[in-house]
């Protein structure tokens, strides 16, 4: 048995595990795919301290820096049951084995919503992006489309407007979903073109980047063609939890809720990163957090387990 159990192995899972074993606990670290969306990135430009990495690079590093302690580190494993217990806590993995813990740290993450449109998968890192803190700057004084209307996606679009030279806001419904103040200070822009009931069919490319964006125009029928470099997907962030329902409590998007410690409703179960409800999804955020859920972790330990 294991006193933290990590599950899941992106930055923030890969910190608790780090932070953990440093406390000379016995750590284990379950994950579907260990590096998580890190894995999916090219240029990462805002890891603080690190100007310039890539994805790969920085999940192989996340890996051999929990490797340099002595955490069993359980790579392609998927679990699909929390069960609480009084003394220990349970995992259950998709392969039929039991994981047992005294304290258990979720760090699932999360997912982008793809429109999944012929070109978007081509063009991933090419011109296709998903967040715009990351990779806005990469369009400087292009021209872009942000897909979806809703507070992320005009966020976005206000965001990417003071960087690149044009954005077209495209939503699929007749009218924007966002704040009203939201919406107020997107029109205001002078760079900013938003067409509404339009669904996006297709990314075009040269084969190496994007060079347009194809949609349907819901209420005439029509299908337009739009020249630019990027399209950022703003249709949602999809945090990975299904498997967590009805155990811990999840806000109305589903992700875990957490305190200020990285406690969920839970006693012995904290969370971290993308999954939880803690704002911004980001690298080093979830870093923190990660060290932050095995910081109260050995703290629960120390509170509860007999020596
Ligand atoms: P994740 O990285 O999502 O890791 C989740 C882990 O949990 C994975 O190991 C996964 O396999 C595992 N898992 C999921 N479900 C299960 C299960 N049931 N059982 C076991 N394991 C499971 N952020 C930046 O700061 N800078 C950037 O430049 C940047 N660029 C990005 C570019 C792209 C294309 C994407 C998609 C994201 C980018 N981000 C960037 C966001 C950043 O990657 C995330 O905020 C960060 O990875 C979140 O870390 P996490 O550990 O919470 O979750």
């Amino acid at each position: 048995a294991f006193d933290v159990l990590v599950i899941g192995g992106g930055p923030a899972g890969a910190a608790a595990a780090v932070y953990a074993a440093r406390k000379g606990i016995r750590t284990g670290v379950a994950a579907e795919r260990f590096g998580g969306q890190v894995l999916d990135t090219l240029a990462i430009e805002n890891f603080i301290s690190v100007p310039y990495t890539e994805g790969p690079k920085l999940a192989a590093a996340l890996e051999q820096h929990v490797k340099d302690y002595s955490v069993d580190v359980m790579n392609l494993q998927r679990a699909e049951k929390l069960v609480p217990g009084k003394d220990m806590i349970e995992v259950q993995l998709a392969n039929g084995a039991t994981l047992k813990s005294k304290t258990v740290i979720l760090s699932t993450g999360a997912r982008w919503r793809q429109m999944n449109v012929p070109g978007e998968e081509q063009y991933r890192n090419k011109g296709v992006a998903y967040c715009p803190h990351c990779d806005g700057p990469l369009f400087k004084g292009k021209r872009v489309a942000v897909v979806g209307g809703g507070n992320s996606g005009v966020e976005a679009a206000i965001d990417l407007a003071g960087i690149v030279k044009h954005v077209t806001l495209i939503e699929f419904d007749s009218q924007l979903r966002a704040d009203e103040v939201l919406q107020r200070k997107l029109r205001s822009l002078p760079n900013v073109r938003i067409i509404v009931s339009a669904q996006t069919t297709e990314v075009l490319g040269d084969g190496g980047k994007v060079t347009g964006l194809v949609y349907k125009d819901r209420a005439g029928g029509d299908t337009h063609r739009l020249e630019l470099e990027g399209v950022f997907v703003q249709i949602g962030l999809l945090p990975n939890t299904e498997w967590l329902k009805g155990t811990v409590a999840l806000s109305a998007r589903g992700e875990i809720e957490v305190d200020a410690h990285g406690r969920t409703s839970v006693p012995g179960v904290f969370a971290a990163g993308d999954a939880t409800t803690v704002p911004y999804k980001q690298i080093v955020i979830a870093m923190g957090e990660g060290s932050k859920a095995a910081l109260s972790a050995f703290d629960h330990l120390i509170r509860t387990s007999a020596p």
